[in-house]
């Protein structure tokens, strides 16, 4: 089991009014061509004259690409070959058999969903459709180089955590009941009673189905007159390789966290109070588990929160990759402090 944290800082964006940018990232030694960094730089917001420093296993500054972030096999071995990628391991670790957790937390309005959703064009495409690309092609070789004789089979399931409650995002919304899915125990794991699970064949139906979902996501937003910044979007990819009589599963969960943000700061409301009590305490488990992950502790309590247990979080010998999504200027200031601490706290 092991664990990787990297930081991503955003650039400014065009409407964004604040300009001043309080966060800096030092380059590296072995700096590869787009500006990577490893170590980042923020002044202590009371003491504007003293600086805090944070390292991670890699950071990515505001020039960053999604390729960069992705970083397919191809190129992995090229200039900053030696830099720490994000997704293109985790596909060799997947068809080894491991399990892989990539978790994108962060402020809201960071980038996490542009992290691992990304956008419409096949350049600005984040982690996730990196990923199920990566997934396919490598299915198609395996088969080919087994002459038939090995094949793979690629599924998915997709849901929501609200309030500690879970939902599918296959579901309508209208068709949601309050309480969300229970869960149950067989055999030592945990398992979403009535998940759907969707076969997906080529990347062109994984798109399809994950954008169908994606659209009850946000009508559910609306629905619940909540952000889906406020829940956890959960996908999780099965991997099956069949040789002979032998099936190896393997499982892919690519995480967009709920909003990090402190809400109490800036909002005050009952239902946010609520909102921010359950997503407080699932990223405070969240935080403990990966902590234990990668000081290889023996108890990890991933069964503390829904989240972590539906993943069996560091249950499974595997890979667990956070990204920590930062913005550079100074209205997040405070926010952002609290991100890097809790991701400091985690390695
Ligand atoms: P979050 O999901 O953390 O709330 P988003 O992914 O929605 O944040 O990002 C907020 C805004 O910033 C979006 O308009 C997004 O397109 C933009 N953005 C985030 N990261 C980048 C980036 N690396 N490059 C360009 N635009 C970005
Ligand atoms: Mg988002």
């Amino acid at each position: 089991m092991s664990v990787r944290v990297v930081a991503r800082i955003r650039p400014l964006l065009k409407a964004e009014l604040d300009r001043d940018i309080v966060v800096h990232g030092t380059s590296s030694s072995d700096g590869g061509p787009n500006g990577d960094i490893d170590t980042i730089r923020i002044p202590n917001p009371r003491n504007e004259n003293e600086e805090f420093s944070f390292q991670f296993n890699s950071v990515y500054g505001v020039q960053a690409t999604q390729e960069d972030i992705f970083q397919n096999e191809a190129e992995s071995s090229g200039v900053g070959g030696q830099l720490i990628r994000i997704v293109a391991p985790t596909i060799n670790h997947l068809f080894q058999g491991f399990d892989v957790t990539i978790f994108a937390y962060g402020v809201t309005g960071t980038g996490k969903t542009h992290t691992m959703r990304g956008g419409k064009t096949l350049s600005e495409r984040g982690v996730i459709p990196r990923l199920l690309s990566g997934i396919y092609r490598r299915s198609r070789k395996l088969e080919k180089d087994s002459q038939g004789a090995t094949s793979v089979e690629v599924s998915m399931s997709y849901y929501e955590i609200y309030n500690d409650r879970v939902y599918d995002l296959f579901e309508a919304p209208e068709k949601r009941t309050a309480p969300g899915l229970p869960l149950r125990e067989q055999n030592g794991k945990t398992f979403v009673v009535g998940l759907t699970e969707r076969p997906c064949a080529s990347l062109k139906e994984f798109e399809n189905l994950y954008d169908q979902a994606n659209v009850n996501r946000s009508t559910s937003a609306t629905k619940l007159n909540a952000h889906s910044s406020r829940s956890h979007a959960i996908l999780c990819v099965k991997v099956s390789v069949t040789t002979g009589e032998e099936t190896r599963v393997s499982m892919a969960s690519a995480i967009d966290l709920a909003g990090s943000e402190d809400n109490r700061r800036t909002e005050n409301g009952k239902e946010r109070l609520v909102e921010s009590a359950s997503i407080n305490k699932s990223l405070f488990v969240l935080a403990q588990c990966v902590e234990a992950i990668s000081k290889k502790q023996a108890r990890i309590p991933y069964r503390e929160s829904k989240m972590t247990r539906i993943l069996s979080l560091g249950q499974n010998n595997g890979l667990t990759i956070m990204v920590l999504n930062l913005a550079p200027v100074r209205s997040y200031h405070l926010d952002t402090l609290s991100s890097l601490n809790f991701a400091n706290r985690t390695k």
